[in-house]
C-alpha cells in the first residue's frame, strides 16, 4: 500500500529538470506518495529538445504532451551534410520518418516550455508533493534515505531518484564514480527566426569544429546547436544580434534564407560522461546524474527519460508487490536494464564526434564510408533510423504507450 501523505513517502525525486519532474509523474501517477525536492536553475535554459518518438509517447501516456504538442514542431526528415572541406568527405545522408513509417521521428520542443507542461502535470497529481528547495545533504543507511533541506527539515524515504543534474551531489553520496572526458568544445545554442520555412527538417552541418544544427520549432523558427573551439565559440558568441545573424546565415549556406537571431544564447562546455553503476545504496540516478553526451543525434534528454520510465516501472512494480522498493534488488535490476541503452548510444556519439574532429585521414576516410554505407544501403538505413527512434534493448512500458 501506499504511505500516506505526510509520513515517510515512498520515493523522493531531487531535481526538477525534464528527468526528475518525468520521475516524479510517472510514480505518483500510479500512486505512490512522492516528493520532488528541486529548485528552477538561476538561468533560463534557452535550448531544445528534439523528443524522439519513444518519448513522445511517454509524455502523452503521463498527460504530459497534451499541455505543449502545440508548441512542438515535427521532425520529418534529418539530414546530415558533411561541411569539412576535407579530401574524403562524406555523402549526404537523408534519413526520412515515412521510409520507417513515421509520421515523424519525433518533435522538437523549447525546454522551459516543455518544462512547464511537466510542472503543469505535477502539480496537478494528488500524490506528489512539490518542495521549491535545495537539498544540502542525502544520506543513505541500510533501512532509508535522509534529505535534508537547505532551508532546514529533513524527510526519510525507502528510494531516492536523483535527478540533479551532471555535477550530482546524490551520486557522490550513492558512492557512484563517474568516467568523464573534456571534449574542448563548446555549444552555442540560440532560437532564430528566418524567412524560408525549414520543411520539418532538421539539418546538421559537420563542420571540423563540430557540428552546427538546425532543428525546426513551430513556425519559421528553429533552434541552433553550433558546436565550436572554447575560442572560436568566445569570438562568436560576443558578436551583436546582426553580426551573429549573419554568421549563421553564411555557416548554414542560406538554406533557410535570411536569419535573425532571437533573444538569449546559452553556452554549453561539451564532455561525455558516464558513471560505472546507476543505483547503489537506495539512490538510483536518472539524467545527466547518470550519463553526459554532447548533443549530436538528439540521445542525451531521450535516454534520461527511458531512465525515468525504467526506474518507475520498477519501483511501482515493487511497491505493488509488497516489496522495499529501495532493495539492493531492484535496484541492480535498475543497473543491468540500463547499461546497453546508455553504453552503447554513448559510444556511438563519442565516436562519430570524435572521428569529426580528427585530422587523421584513415580515420576520416572510415567515418565517410561508414556514412556513404548508411546513405546507399537501404536496410542498412532504415535499421540505424529505427534503433534510433526506439532501441531494441530497451523499451520500458511508458515508451510502449503502457499506463504504470
Ligand atoms: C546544447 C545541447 C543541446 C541538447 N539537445 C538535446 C536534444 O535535442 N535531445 C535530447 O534528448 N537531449 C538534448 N540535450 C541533452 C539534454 O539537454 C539533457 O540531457 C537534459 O537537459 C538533462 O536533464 P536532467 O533533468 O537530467 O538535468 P538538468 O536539466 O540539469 O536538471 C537538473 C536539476 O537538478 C537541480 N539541482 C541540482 N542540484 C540540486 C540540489 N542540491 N537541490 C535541488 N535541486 C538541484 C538543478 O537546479 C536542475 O533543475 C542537449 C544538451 C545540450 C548541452
Amino acid at each position: 500500500m501506499p504511505d500516506k501523505q505526510g509520513q515517510k513517502p515512498s520515493a523522493i525525486v531531487v531535481g526538477g529538470g525534464p528527468a526528475g519532474l518525468t520521475a516524479a509523474i510517472a510514480l505518483a501517477g500510479a500512486g505512490l506518495t512522492t516528493v520532488l525536492v528541486g529548485k528552477r536553475p538561476a538561468k533560463a535554459d534557452n535550448r531544445t529538445t528534439a523528443l524522439l518518438a519513444g518519448s513522445v509517447t511517454a509524455l502523452k501516456t503521463l498527460g504530459v504532451w497534451e499541455l505543449c504538442a502545440a508548441q512542438a514542431a515535427p521532425l520529418k526528415l534529418m539530414r546530415i551534410v558533411d561541411d569539412t572541406r576535407r579530401l574524403w568527405r562524406a555523402p549526404e545522408v537523408k534519413f526520412e520518418a515515412d521510409e520507417i513509417d513515421l509520421d515523424a521521428f519525433g518533435y522538437n520542443i523549447e525546454n522551459r516550455r516543455l518544462v512547464a507542461a511537466l510542472e503543469q502535470r505535477a502539480r496537478a497529481l494528488p500524490s506528489l508533493r512539490m518542495i521549491e528547495d535545495e537539498f544540502s545533504s542525502v544520506v543513505p543507511d541500510d533501512a532509508a534515505v535522509t534529505v535534508t533541506l537547505r532551508s532546514g527539515g529533513t524527510l526519510q524515504t525507502h528510494l531516492v531518484i536523483a535527478a540533479d543534474g551532471r555535477r550530482s551531489l546524490c551520486r557522490a553520496a550513492a558512492g557512484i564514480a563517474i568516467d568523464e572526458r573534456d571534449y574542448r568544445q563548446v555549444a552555442l545554442t540560440v532560437c532564430v527566426k528566418h524567412s524560408r520555412s525549414h520543411r520539418d527538417t532538421s539539418t546538421e552541418f559537420h563542420t571540423p569544429n563540430g557540428p552546427f544544427t538546425l532543428v525546426p520549432l513551430p513556425g519559421n523558427r528553429s533552434s541552433l546547436v553550433w558546436v565550436l573551439g572554447a575560442a572560436d565559440a568566445d569570438a562568436i558568441a560576443a558578436l551583436d544580434d546582426a553580426e551573429l545573424s549573419a554568421e549563421i546565415e553564411r555557416a548554414s549556406h542560406s538554406i533557410l534564407g535570411k536569419i535573425e537571431v532571437e533573444a538569449g544564447r546559452g553556452m554549453f562546455p561539451l564532455s561525455v560522461a558516464t558513471v560505472r553503476r546507476f543505483a547503489g545504496k537506495r539512490i538510483a540516478l536518472v539524467g545527466e546524474a547518470a550519463h553526459v553526451i554532447p548533443p549530436i543525434g538528439a540521445q542525451g534528454l531521450n535516454l534520461g527519460l527511458r531512465d525515468a520510465a525504467t526506474i518507475g516501472e520498477l519501483a511501482i512494480a515493487a511497491q505493488r508487490d509488497g516489496r522495499d522498493i529501495g532493495s539492493a534488488d531492484v535496484l541492480s535490476h535498475y543497473d543491468k536494464m540500463r547499461r546497453t541503452d546508455v553504453g552503447s548510444r554513448t559510444l556511438a556519439i563519442d565516436l562519430l564526434n570524435r572521428t569529426l574532429l580528427t585530422d587523421f585521414l584513415p580515420v576520416q576516410g572510415m567515418r565517410g564510408l561508414g556514412l556513404y554505407m548508411i546513405d546507399r544501403i537501404g536496410p542498412l538505413r532504415r535499421a540505424v533510423m529505427r534503433e534510433g527512434v526506439s532501441p531494441a534493448a530497451a523499451q520500458p512500458l511508458l515508451m510502449r504507450g503502457e499506463v504504470l
